[in-house]
């Protein structure tokens, strides 16, 4: 269609950088820091990671038991015929751990993640009849069925085997010293460049994002009926990523530095925007380093550490929805949980939001391992995907927004060490 074609173009100028610029950033942060303090900081990193991710899966639990949007009355309208789907909670686990070291670098910058699916297809002797896919990268088809979209799987970047290559690359490039200088420049300049394109693709993204949302609008069909049906889950949802982003992150935010969290927003605007036109964290991402660096003057060491992991690993607004749905599905069904099944959905809705690639949909996927693990009818998924394409983005800003706070506290918890390391620097550069 020709009004999503310069939202198209714009997908696929943030799809081009996520690649050298995961890359460049991270191997030229890590370089520049000594291990004490890349150590330090990923602890920080991941600390905040998982506080806030429970803290928002939690949220959305309590908002879904009290606004109960689930009626099984309902069900019967929007059911749509599909088969039980199962996916075992240790296969995700070890798919996760499995995709960390990819046995081909050249190959995780293109092909798919591993997935339980693959292997039970390659090995037949070890097939089960319920083990199913989960972790997969899903690509496009936002508004496609859910059945259609597993059949959509496209070839996706192994983002966190490529992360974690360049943690190990970049440490150890800053420790070879002089030795390594020529390698570390080489990363810092390619980071700049990668930066520069960033700023003209900026230039071009307002008419990318206006065309990419409103070529969704108008994809939908029957959206009254859709909202009504589903009105109230999608208030208890959209609530819950209100108050996570208004209330519980800034209020994190200004409890450890002191500083003003709306100013601290406003200079996140394009990147939330971004992420509200492209349903991607990971497409989000070059806009989120240039609102980080420029608008709210993050040290470059932070945001290059941090930033791509944050993208692949801390998703609030996706924990939040997940545990939200998997409950609602279980009210439609009538079925009440225990306390707990209860915890048991904010552990696995954190696990899977870790697990989502960051693409367009894919907690869509991952929520099976939530519903599974309760053993909640996964089939019932269908009935949420006709909402999907909205919560999908509302999630995926809130996602960006909880990364860019992340490496905000990150920032001012680093602060002295690095700025003991500056005058490291400047003492080594004047004695020479
Ligand atoms: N689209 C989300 C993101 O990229 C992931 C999800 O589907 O929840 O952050």
């Amino acid at each position: 269609m020709l009004v999503s074609f310069p939202g198209d173009i714009l997908m696929r100028m943030l799809k081009m950088l996520i690649l050298p610029l995961i890359i460049s950033s991270m191997i030229s942060g890590l370089a520049q820091l000594d291990p004490m303090s890349s150590g330090r900081m990923g602890s920080r990193a991941l600390c905040y990671y998982f506080t806030t991710t429970m803290l928002a899966a939690m949220l959305g639990i309590i908002l879904v038991i009290a606004i109960h949007p689930g009626d099984p009355s309902i069900k019967k309208e929007i059911e749509t015929d599909s088969e039980d789907k199962n996916v075992y909670t240790l296969d995700a686990f070890l798919d996760l751990i499995r995709n960390m070291f990819p046995e081909n670098l050249l190959q995780a910058c293109f092909q798919q993640v591993e997935t339980t699916y693959r292997k039970a297809k390659a090995k037949p002797s070890f097939v089960r009849p319920d083990v199913n896919v989960t972790n997969m990268t899903v690509v496009e088809n936002i508004t496609q069925s859910f059945q259609e979209r597993e059949l959509a799987y496209k070839d996706g970047t192994n983002v966190l085997g490529l992360i974690i290559f360049c943690i190990a690359f970049g440490v150890i490039c800053g420790q070879l010293g002089e030795e390594g200088e020529i390698m570390v420049n080489f990363f810092v300049i390619l980071n700049d460049i990668i930066m520069r394109i960033v700023v003209l693709v900026m230039w071009y993204s307002p008419f990318g994002i206006m065309s990419l949302i409103i070529g969704k609008i108008m994809d939908i069909k029957d959206l009254a009926q859709t909202a009504q049906q589903l009105g109230l889950y999608m208030l208890t949802v959209i609530t819950g990523l209100v108050i996570h982003a208004g209330l519980t992150l800034p209020l994190l935010f200004f409890v450890i530095t002191k500083k003003n969290p709306l100013t601290f927003m406003k200079g996140m605007l394009q990147a939330w925007i971004t992420a509200l036109g492209t349903a991607s964290s990971a497409a989000t991402l070059p806009i989120t380093f240039r609102c980080l660096e420029e608008n709210n003057h993050i040290d470059k060491r932070v945001t290059r550490f941090v930033l791509p992991v944050g993208a692949t690993v801390n998703m609030d607004g996706t924990a939040l929805y997940e545990a939200v749905a998997a409950i609602f599905i279980a009210q439609m069904n009538g079925i009440e949980l225990a306390a707990g099944q209860v915890i048991a959905v904010s552990l696995t809705a954190t696990a899977a939001s870790i697990g989502a690639a960051s693409v367009p949909s894919a907690g869509l996927v991952t929520m099976l391992l939530v519903l599974s693990a309760v053993g909640l009818p996964t089939k019932d998924i269908t009935m949420i995907v006709a909402v999907d394409w909205l919560l999908d983005r509302l999630r995926t800003s809130i996602n960006v927004l909880g990364d860019a706070f992340g490496a905000g506290i990150v920032d001012h918890l680093s602060k002295a060490e690095l700025e003991k390391i500056d005058a490291e620097h400047a003492r080594i550069e004047m004695e020479m």
